[in-house]
């Protein structure tokens, strides 16, 4: 099928991870491949695709500051969530 061609465009448009939407292509630094997404809170970013395929970065940063927020209220320093 001639849908291979397209492995070197962008595969993940549209796809979600964790807050993440991929809306693109993002730049790639030092030889790796970066995807622009777009977070649930607004925020666009380009994040090394790898961490977002894998599942190790699910959000801008915003889900771990709302975490922060909770568990400083309730006395737990560290949030069990990923950034
Ligand atoms: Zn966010």
């Amino acid at each position: 099928m001639s849908q291979e061609e397209k492995t070197d465009d962008c595969p993940e448009l549209g796809d979600k991870h964790g807050r993440f939407v991929v809306i693109g292509n993002g730049e790639s630094k030092g030889g790796k491949k970066y995807l622009k997404v777009k977070c649930s809170c607004g925020t666009i970013k380009d994040v090394l695709k790898w961490n977002i395929t894998s599942g190790h970065i699910v959000s801008c940063g915003c889900a771990a500051r709302e975490a922060q927020r909770k568990y400083f209220r309730t006395g737990t320093k560290k949030a069990p969530v990923k950034i």
